[in-house]
């Protein structure tokens, strides 16, 4: 008989929950979050008919604990199990999931569902900073339009709307992600040389922001769109294909998905697209390892309902 993925004892229950969650966040046993003691001779596990589920109590600090604490799950009242079906579904769905969907789903108001997504992306957010391109690799550089900037009556051109700015590495297969101001040489280019090492050469479209690059890069390498040219046809290497691919997957997610999102949030929609492209199934990285490798990303990412406020 076909077997659901939710039929993992951690997505049915809390006892099931809390012993998967505690094996990912603590694989050499319990970490008291209050004073980071880790002496398992100084930690009890509390039990007992009405103890809470998964309580600690840590003997040097002696305050009690648990593994939710200090994660994006602490002064949630939604239940740990909910939390990793939600994390499992953002994961495993290629173009996010909606707010609605989850709403219905947990049967929970609109207000939980977003904060509940939004905490989840932070928890997905890499905070990778090591440069691209290291060792004459190839790094493709592109911006592109979404959406509508607030306050700002639409035009033809591209001003109204959101930016954003996506490297990639060619040969590691990873993706950086970052929302722009303008697409101005004076703000790409210092995020280009922070994130890409000078031996690296990049690829980009003949937009004037990337004129200079060259000087700084061992090579520049561009196609006119304009001119329907997408692979330079004496030497292949030189597109940007692979970032376009990247930002199809992202559009695509980002108009049938989340229709509706403001530039103060976009950033988080943009942990999301990268952490499942750098975590995708070419690297055989499966839906249930992902979840783990989000869920190991839970820890000091708490975000306040104040600071990710609805309104605005
Ligand atoms: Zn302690």
């Amino acid at each position: 008989m076909a077997k659901s993925v939710f039929d993992a004892p951690q997505f049915k229950s809390e006892e099931g929950a809390f012993a998967y969650v505690e094996a990912q966040l603590w694989p050499n046993g319990p970490v008291c979050p209050h004073c980071g003691n880790c002496d398992q001779g100084r930690i009890r596990k509390m039990e007992g008919k009405t103890t809470r589920l998964g309580l600690h109590k840590c003997n040097e600090c002696r305050k009690p604990f648990t593994v939710r604490m200090g994660t994006i799950f602490e002064s949630s009242h939604l239940a740990l199990h909910l939390w990793l079906q939600v994390i499992h579904l953002m994961c495993a769905s290629k173009k996010g999931i909606s707010t609605r969907q989850i709403q219905r789903m947990l049967q929970c108001s609109m207000k939980t569902a977003w904060f509940l997504t939004h905490r989840i992306r932070e928890a997905m957010r890499s905070g990778d900073v090591t440069p691209f391109g290291g060792n004459g690799g190839v790094v493709e550089v592109d911006e592109t339009f979404i959406g509508k900037k607030k306050g700002m009556p639409k035009r033809r051109a591209f001003h109204h709307k959101m930016k954003v700015l996506a490297l990639l590495d060619r040969d590691s297969g990873q993706a950086r992600t970052m929302v722009i101001e303008d697409v101005r040489a004076e703000t790409i280019m210092p995020i280009v040389l922070a994130n890409v090492e000078r031996e690296a050469r990049i690829m980009t479209d003949e937009h004037s922001g990337y004129r200079d690059a060259g000087k700084w890069f061992a090579g520049h390498g561009t196609t006119s769109h304009g001119r329907g040219e997408y692979v330079n046809l004496e030497d292949r290497t030189i597109h940007s294909n692979t970032v376009e691919g990247y930002f199809s997957i992202f559009k695509r997610g980002m108009k049938g998905v989340y229709q509706h999102c403001t530039e103060q949030h976009l950033h988080r929609y943009l942990a999301e697209f990268e952490f499942r492209y750098n975590n995708r199934e070419k690297f055989e990285i499966s839906d249930t390892v992902r979840a783990e490798i989000a869920l190991r990303g839970v820890v000091g990412k708490r975000l306040t309902y104040k600071t990710a406020s609805l309104a605005n």
